[in-house]
């Protein structure tokens, strides 16, 4: 297993609307393996295949963290079945470093795909998981927090990134 770089934003692969994946082929169980890894090296509880370069169709999560590692999961395709209520989250993402914001979300998801074997598997969440199948999903349709967040704070989030890129 090995930890992928990963894409920050502005890159335009972060903006696309990813593919949907035909075969679970074996470059495509590495890249699972590698995006697992990823993750929990990274610190996080989610990450979309396009926050590794690829515009597929694939998320990993685990929502009980990288510390205990307990349920590592993986949708390929995964597609909102049921969406209810409504919640605010303050979210973060591994491809904002230093950013952060207020999003509103469907408090209960049920999210359908198939799973790292080409499974067909249904998930119903609620609380911190449903959080990060609605980020990561998100992800999938190139939409990131700074599409969530206010003009305002996505201008200052802009030139700082900038001013990153300059130095
Ligand atoms: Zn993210």
């Amino acid at each position: 297993m090995a930890k992928l770089p990963i894409v920050t934003y502005p890159e335009p692969v972060l903006a696309q609307k990813a593919q949907p994946l035909a075969e679970i082929t074996p470059e495509i169980e590495t890249l699972i393996k590698d995006m697992i890894e990823t993750m929990y090296e990274s610190d996080g509880v989610g990450l979309a295949a396009p926050q590794v370069g690829k515009s597929i169709r694939l998320i990993t999560l685990d929502e009980t963290g990288p510390k205990e590692r307990k349920n590592p999961t993986v949708l390929v395709n995964p597609e909102f079945v049921e969406q209810v209520g409504v919640k605010e989250s303050e979210e973060s993402c591994l491809s904002l470093p230093t950013f952060s914001c207020k999003v509103k979300r469907y408090e209960r998801v049920t999210v359908k795909g198939l799973n790292e074997k080409g499974e067909a598997v249904e998930i119903q969440a609620e609380g911190l998981l449903a959080v990060i199948l609605q980020h990561e999903i998100d992800h999938l349709e190139g939409k990131t927090l700074v599409d969530h967040a206010s003009r305002l704070k996505r201008t200052m989030y802009d030139s700082k990134v900038k001013k990153w890129r300059k130095d």
